[in-house]
């Protein structure tokens, strides 16, 4: 089954308004017209109204890094899914590593704002990856397969893409070369056959992430199972993102 190339621009906690404005028009200019992959860019909340303005007539999608467990009330701080779906954003990242490990999300969280998400109408990213301990303990694929299978629990995958990044590689310009990304992107694929009995293994997108740049992308993308990517710092320039995207 053939799957369209998603590539999507994570800015984590970067980018004043106007820088976000900047950068966009660029992105825009040069990328807005792509339609044979998919370009999506996730800006810090504060940003995603203006960037919703900007990119539209352009085919760049929007989408956040996060969103609350609850829809509505007393939840001081939080952001719900409709009021991301309200600003413009068609998907929202759940369960990045630096989600898990800095405000404590477990898979019973991420499972709940998966659910909740998906229901609202987002699209889901659910981020899965091992850090480089579990990796050294030969831990890889039971971590991938517990993050995959607590994720999903009860949920059904037509709306998710995955994202596997190895903790151990992002932000860190440590990539993971090919051979070892597609060995995991198969594994996650096959688990999702094991979950779920319809054609959905071949259909989801499975995205790596971890320091790609424009130097890698093509290595990695050439992998049978690798779909596209969630980019961090490579995103955050007009130019480097242009040329990642166009490689891919
Ligand atoms: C990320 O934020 O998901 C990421 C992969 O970051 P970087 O590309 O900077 O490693």
């Amino acid at each position: 089954m053939s799957r369209k190339s998603l590539l999507a621009g994570n800015w984590k906690m970067n980018n004043l308004i106007a820088d976000s404005e900047t950068l966009v028009k660029g992105l825009v200019a040069n990328l807005g017209n792509i339609t044979d992959k998919d370009i999506l860019i996730c800006p810090p909340f504060m940003s995603i109204a203006k960037t919703s303005e900007i990119i539209k007539g352009s085919h760049i999608k929007l989408g956040a890094q996060n969103c609350a467990t609850e829809d509505n009330g007393a939840y001081t701080g939080e952001v719900s899914p409709s009021m991301l779906i309200d600003a413009g954003c068609e998907y929202v990242i759940i369960g990045h590593s630096e989600r898990r490990e800095y405000y404590k999300e477990t898979d019973a969280i991420i499972n709940k704002k998966t659910n909740l998400a998906l229901s609202a109408g987002l699209k889901v990213i659910l981020c899965v990856g091992e850090t480089l301990e579990d990796r050294e303990l030969d831990n890889t694929f039971n971590i991938i397969e517990r993050q995959i299978t607590e994720g999903l629990k009860n949920i059904d995958v037509t709306n998710v893409i995955i994202a596997y990044e190895p903790v151990w590689a992002i932000g860190t310009g440590k990539v993971a070369t090919p051979e070892e990304a597609e060995a995991v992107h198969a594994f996650i694929r096959q688990t999702l056959a094991n979950l779920y009995k319809n054609d959905s293994s071949q259909s989801t997108q499975i995205l790596y992430g971890g320091s790609m740049n424009p130097g890698n992308v093509e290595g990695l993308m050439s992998c049978p199972n690798i779909d596209g990517g969630l980019i961090g710092g490579a995103s955050l320039k007009v130019d480097s993102f242009t040329d990642l995207v166009t490689k891919a």
